[in-house]
């Protein structure tokens, strides 16, 4: 029995992950839930999952919890950053699985490793603006980072019995997003509902606006140095509009080895739940013979320039990558607000980045710091 604390269970990945325990209630067990604000869906899950701790980052929305939960049910709940905290800690808990949005999951994942927590993680900003910090954590506390990202579970099923030190390259799938083919002069005035449209996956609104920029491919870039330890130029995108092949590995020796499958996150979720077992399930089998056609291009950099950058970014080191993220996060949220142009994005993050003063090995505390420092330096310039 796994015993399961979920940081963000009302969104996409969340609710997936609440479906892969409804498949399989034997062998998963969900002790804490949490979200921002979603009070509803939260009663919803509280009442079919009966788990023993929720929390609600929005002080208010906690209360309004409260309030509608029956008394026959025992639950405790719990608010803010200390909740969040709190249910990442949990005596009861084997495993935390977060799905929250943004760099905002750090704090408690950190928390939950000095716990020796295990932890499935789908949320790759935290390791975009902290992986060394993160990893190195694991290490000491000895707990596993399980990729829920399906790149990332690709990679790490293709490494099963492989030694990290015979990589090659990692080779990232990307599906392209939906404004693959186009050029910078077909996409200078797209919508948000045009970005939020992927073709291949339903995703919250952060990621899907991410994945039309390839800034989703470029976090991915990141997040892969950190998990399996590898230089920036060890790894390369492949563009894939299928999205059959979720990633690959090349040795030393050549032999490249790849994980398939139907475009299906409770997959790599329930891979991370179950590691290094695997759970019988009803999901989709592969029928090769009906896709028939697994095609392959490169990235167009001039098109998607936030893959370029997160590059750039990862090569210049120091604290680079939290500014990325940190300016990406405001940024996506203008454009999501109507706010601000899709090619705003780079330009603004560019921007940032050209303005902030890295530093090598940064604390957690120099961390927050520099999101701080990053998000209203993009505030004052939006501003001016
Ligand atoms: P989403 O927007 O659908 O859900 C986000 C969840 O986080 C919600 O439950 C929300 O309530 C919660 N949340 C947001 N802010 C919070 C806060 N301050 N305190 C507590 N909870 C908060 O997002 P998603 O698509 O599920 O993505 C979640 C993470 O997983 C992201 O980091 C994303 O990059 C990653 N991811 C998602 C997918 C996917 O298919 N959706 C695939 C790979 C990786
Ligand atoms: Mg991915």
């Amino acid at each position: 029995m796994r015993r399961i604390s979920i940081l963000g269970s009302t969104g996409s990945i969340g609710t997936q992950t609440l479906d892969v325990v409804r498949k399989n209630k034997k062998k998963f067990e969900v002790v804490a839930i949490s979200a921002n604000s979603s009070v509803d869906l939260l009663l919803q899950q509280i009442k079919e999952f009966k788990p023993k701790y929720v929390a609600v980052y929005d002080e208010i929305s906690a209360l309004k919890l409260k309030s509608m939960i029956p008394n026959d049910i025992k639950i405790e709940v719990l608010s803010g950053m200390e909740g969040l905290k709190a249910i990442a800690a949990l005596d009861e808990i084997d495993v935390l699985l977060t799905a929250i949005v943004g760099m905002i999951g750090l704090v408690p994942t950190l928390t939950a490793i000095k716990n020796k927590k295990d932890i499935a993680l789908a949320n790759k900003e935290t390791l975009v603006c902290a992986g060394d910090l993160v990893m190195s954590e694991a290490k000491k506390h000895n707990v596993k980072i399980l990729p829920v990202d399906s790149e990332h579970s690709a990679i790490f099923q293709c490494l099963n019995g492989e030694q990290n030190k015979e990589i090659e390259t990692i080779i990232l799938t990307a599906s392209g997003g939906p404004f693959r083919g186009k050029t910078k002069q077909d996409l200078l005035e797209v919508t948000k509902n045009q970005a939020l449209k992927h073709p291949n996956w339903s995703m919250g609104r952060k990621i899907s606006i991410d994945s039309s920029t390839l800034m989703n491919k470029g976090l991915e870039v990141i997040e892969a140095k950190w998990l399996f330890g590898v230089e920036h130029n060890q790894i390369d995108v492949v563009v894939h509009p299928q999205s059959i092949i979720h990633s690959m590995v090349q040795f030393v020796d050549s032999s490249v080895m790849a994980q398939l499958g139907c475009p299906d996150m409770r997959l790599p979720i329930q891979y991370a739940l179950s590691y290094p077992n695997r759970t019988i399930n009803d999901f989709e089998r592969l029928d090769l013979a009906k896709i028939a056609t697994l095609t392959f291009e490169k990235p167009n950099l001039e098109t998607f320039p936030c893959l370029k950058i997160a590059y750039e970014s990862l090569k210049m080191g120091g604290t680079y990558c939290a500014v990325l993220n940190s300016a990406n996060e405001v940024l996506v949220n203008e454009f999501l607000e109507d706010k601000i142009g899709f090619y705003d994005i780079p330009y603004y993050i560019e921007k940032t980045l050209e303005a902030h003063n890295s530093i090598e090995n940064p604390s957690l505390e120099d961390i927050l710091e520099i999101d701080k420092w990053a998000r209203s330096f993009v505030k004052n310039i939006l501003t001016k």
